[in-house]
């Protein structure tokens, strides 16, 4: 165990989170929901992209009874533009189990935590710890990227056990007093300071002197992580369909956005006339528009884009609506944003 030289650093990252943290808003808080909120929608998304989103949800959604008792729609429109729906589909249904096992109240209790939905081991932590100050560890990429390089721990942290491994590392040296602030400051320092990609600023870090990596003069070797796996690719035909007044969308099925708004769009590997067709849109001026791309985790998408205008409305596979109620009502993933703002321009 490395409790002792983890207790020797401590110290060291508390004075310099307390002299370096940034303002943001759910710092100025303690409760439990709103560092909830904060947590997920901090999962794959910057913290000035978050900001604005998180104040939003918290006035229309203050209490996790609010949240349980939100139309779907009303929480996809929140989260639209976030990505990862599923983080927000899934709080909604944790929030429903708050309301009925815990009177509405996050338990102040890691294992409860647990056995919420979408609250895995570091939202756990971070809730645990910066709400109730309990001793429990918050580690994510941030935190491995730090902890590996100060210790030139050739650990491969996109392995579960390295993830397991430092977080009894870190639990170890933890206490009811200390929790709150570690945690935060090892994730403040890894995106303020030991940055990714081998860009770490050590001329100012508070670990120059203890860390193994800078000493040996290797950063840029750690974190250790296995090859990704190449995304698939997709290529699809997307189609800002209009009448000239009205644009027409439809619900996603199954899968990948599943249940969310989009606009018409179909394998690339058909032409676009006869997917026009198999639409029932009889008719169409085609205007060609700038090919696209969406990067998801797993997936990229390769949209070649058209702008249609059609008299051709009825019997179609979609719902077709003007573009302000759209935009007040339905949630269109950031994979459409761009395509939708040409169409928009296009239309007026
Ligand atoms: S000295 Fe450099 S590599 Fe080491 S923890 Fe600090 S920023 Fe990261």
């Amino acid at each position: 165990m490395r409790e002792k030289e983890m207790r020797e650093l401590f110290p060291i990252l508390s004075a310099w989170y307390t002299e370096n943290k940034r303002d943001l808003p759910w710092r100025r808080t303690k409760d439990p929901y709103c560092i909830w909120v904060s947590e997920i929608m901090l999962q794959q998304t910057r913290v000035e992209a978050v900001k604005a989103y998180y104040t939003r949800f918290l006035d229309a959604l203050p209490t996790v009874r609010s949240l349980a008792e939100a139309k779907e729609e009303t929480i996809l429109k929140l989260w639209e533009g976030l990505g990862y729906y599923s983080r927000v589909r899934n709080m909604q249904t944790a929030a429903k189990e708050i309301v009925e096992e815990y009177a509405g109240h996050l338990p102040a209790d890691y294992e409860k935590l647990r056995k919420l939905k979408g609250i895995g081991p570091y939202t756990a932590g971070a809730i645990s710890s910066i709400a109730f100050d309990l001793p429990y560890a918050a580690i994510d990429g941030n935190v491995l990227r730090v902890l590996s390089r100060i210790f030139a721990d050739s650990r491969d942290i996109t392995e579960e056990a390295t993830k397991k491994y430092w977080k009894e590392e870190v639990e170890a040296a933890l206490t009811r007093e200390n929790a709150a602030v570690i945690n935060q400051g090892w994730m403040e320092i890894g995106a303020l300071v030991c940055l990714p990609n081998g860009e770490p600023k050590c001329g100012i870090c508070p670990f120059r002197e203890r860390c193994a990596a800078y000493q040996k003069g290797c950063a840029a070797l750690y974190p250790v992580k296995a090859e990704k796996k190449a995304r698939t690719v997709e290529n699809l035909q997307v189609v800002f369909l209009t009448d000239g007044r009205r644009i027409a969308i439809r619900k996603r099925g199954k899968g990948l956005l599943a249940n969310l708004w989009e606009l018409p769009n179909g394998s690339a590997d058909q032409a676009l006339p006869v997917l026009l067709q198999e639409w029932n849109i009889l008719d169409g001026e085609i205007t060609p528009m700038r090919h696209r791309k969406h990067i998801f985790t797993h997936v990229q998408w390769e949209m070649d884009c058209s702008f249609v205008l059609t008299n051709s409305t009825e019997n179609t596979p979609f719902i077709w609506l003007e573009p302000d109620k759209i935009t007040e009502e339905y949630a269109l993933p950031s994979a459409f944003r761009a395509v939708w703002k040409e169409g928009l321009k296009k239309l007026v």
